[in-house]
Formats: structure tokens, C-alpha cells, sequence
């Protein structure tokens, strides 16, 4: 069993690099790949707590792409944690996260929401505040219910305290893990809210513009979805990967390696990216 999408404090999961080992080798997983949002800032702890560990270390990272209609996410595996070229782009998504997260706070005060941006950034433990990081401050300071609430009340794209950010096209993000050295994977597809022959289209393009694979066992997927995205790498030649997006206490009901309780990744999902890394570095 393997879990190839995982957050930690580094962006926004609750538990350090090595406790999501620590979790892995406790439920047996042979390999967990830790893939925080625009950052590789755990990597480093994360192959260090590894090193004596039953459970494999991939180390990876979550891109989030332009989108028009709902959210696409580029998941990128076996970068190099110095890349110069890539930790000079996620900086320069850290900085268009920095100016977003002051218009949040900004909108939310305006509506009335006495909220400071302490109060936001004491809870995030790494590079990367992020949206999760607002929803539970809110929550904390009894100002919504639920995170959930948060969200639909207020954070989620078109509510009223939602604000853009910068970011790179889908195929940016491709070549940018490619210069890396990793393999590039589309999480989540069902996040792309398009008619399905519409999204057949963008993932077809995607892939003749070299992503690698699609993200296709995935705890929140329907099962529907789970056959019509493997159908899909097969056809277009995609690796099929999966993971559970495990964020610890911020995904509460959900369990690494085995999501809400019937995730099973093949573990083949993995030696296919290693095998697909292997030719880009012969190539
Ligand atoms: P950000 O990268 O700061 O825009 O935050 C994106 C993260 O917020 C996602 O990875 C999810 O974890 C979370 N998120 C986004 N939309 C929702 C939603 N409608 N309900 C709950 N969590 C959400
Ligand atoms: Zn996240
Ligand atoms: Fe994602
Ligand atoms: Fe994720």
C-alpha cells in the first residue's frame, strides 16, 4: 500500500514530516509521498526522518495551476528539493500568496470579522499560509462554526472574502517540475469543474504537452470517476497515481494510505513514476 499525496505544516496538514512517517510505518504503507502546496520546504526533514523508516520517502509538491472553472492541481514527484529555477518560481507564488492572504484578512475585517494576522500565521508551522490557515482561525476565534462553514460562508472561490492569487498555467507548471527533474501528475481531476468531454479535452492536451500522469485512486473520488480516469491513462499513456491529500487534523475523517477507509493505491503507480524518471535523466 502506498499514499502519493500527503500535506504537512509546511503548507497546510498539522503534522511535521516525520510524524506523517511515524503514521506511515504505523499503518504499514511501503511508500508515502510528501507533497505540501508551493513549497519543498519539508523535504529536506522529511528524508532525514525517513532515513531509518520502513516506509519509503518520495519527495514531491502540489502546484495549483490557472483554472477558469474550479481547481486544478499539478502534482510533481522526485523533484530536486535545489533547483534554483524552482525555488525561484514557488517564491514567486509564495510572495502572490503573501499580497492575497492581506486582501483576505482585509475583506474579512471589512465584513466585520475581527480577525489579525497573528492570529491567521501562528497556525501555520511552515513556508505557506494558505486558505485552511483562515478557516481555522475563524473557527478558533468563534467567529464560524466549522471550517467547512468558513469556507462556503466566506473563503471558496466567488464568496465574499475570496481574493486571486498568482499563478502559473498548467503547462508552466509541467516544465517547471520537468526542469526539476520530476515527474508531473494532474491531482484530482474531479476539481475541474468542465463537462466531462471538455475535460477529456484539457487532459489530452495536457498530456501531449508532456504531464505524465493523472491522479486516479483518490480518497473523495467517486467510484464512476475512478473507471473514467483510468480509462483515460490508458488511452493517453498517463501513469495512474493516486493518494489520500491527507492534511491531519484538517481532514478529520480521512486516514493516510487508506483515505475513508476503501483507498487502495497500487504500489505499480510508483514504480512507473521512478521508471519514467529514470528515462528523463537518460534522455
Ligand atoms: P489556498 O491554496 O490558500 O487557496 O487554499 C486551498 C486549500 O483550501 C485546498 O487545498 C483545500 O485544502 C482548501 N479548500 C479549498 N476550497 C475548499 C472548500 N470549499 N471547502 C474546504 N476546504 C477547501
Ligand atoms: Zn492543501
Ligand atoms: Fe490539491
Ligand atoms: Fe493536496
Amino acid at each position: 500500500m502506498i499514499d502519493l499525496h500527503t500535506h504537512s505544516i509546511y503548507s497546510d496538514g498539522t503534522n511535521t514530516p516525520a510524524e506523517l512517517i511515524k503514521l506511515a510505518e504505523k499503518r504499514d504503507l511501503k511508500a508515502m509521498a510528501l507533497t505540501d502546496h508551493d513549497t519543498v520546504g519539508g523535504i529536506v526533514p522529511l528524508l532525514e526522518a525517513a532515513k531509518d523508516a520502513s516506509v519509503e520517502a518520495v519527495p514531491g509538491i502540489e502546484l495549483s495551476a490557472e483554472c477558469e472553472r474550479g481547481t486544478m492541481h499539478i502534482l510533481g514527484y522526485f523533484v530536486d528539493h535545489t533547483c534554483e529555477v524552482l525555488l525561484d518560481k514557488i517564491n514567486t507564488v509564495r510572495e502572490g500568496r503573501d499580497e492575497r492572504n492581506q486582501e483576505i484578512l482585509k475583506k474579512l475585517n471589512k465584513l466585520g470579522y475581527r480577525l489579525l494576522w497573528s492570529d491567521v500565521a501562528d497556525l501555520a508551522g511552515g513556508d505557506v499560509v494558505g486558505r485552511p490557515h483562515f478557516a481555522e482561525a475563524l473557527v478558533r476565534n468563534k467567529l464560524v462554526k466549522s471550517r467547512k462553514a468558513a469556507f462556503e460562508l466566506l473563503l471558496a472561490k466567488g464568496r465574499p472574502a475570496y481574493a486571486e492569487r498568482y499563478r502559473y498555467t498548467a503547462r508552466e507548471c509541467i516544465d517547471l517540475i520537468h526542469q526539476a527533474g520530476g515527474v508531473s501528475v494532474l491531482a484530482h481531476p474531479a476539481t475541474i469543474y468542465l463537462p466531462e468531454d471538455q475535460l477529456r479535452g484539457v487532459v489530452k492536451g495536457l498530456a501531449a504537452r508532456g504531464l505524465d500522469g493523472i491522479e486516479v485512486y483518490y480518497a473523495e473520488q467517486r467510484p464512476e470517476n475512478i473507471t473514467r480516469f483510468k480509462s483515460w491513462a490508458d488511452e493517453m499513456g498517463l501513469i495512474a497515481t493516486g493518494g489520500t491529500d491527507f492534511h491531519g487534523k484538517n481532514t478529520p475523517d480521512l486516514r493516510l494510505g487508506i483515505g475513508f477507509g476503501k483507498l487502495r493505491v497500487p504500489d505499480e503507480a510508483l514504480d512507473q513514476i521512478k521508471e519514467r524518471v529514470r528515462q528523463k535523466q537518460g534522455a
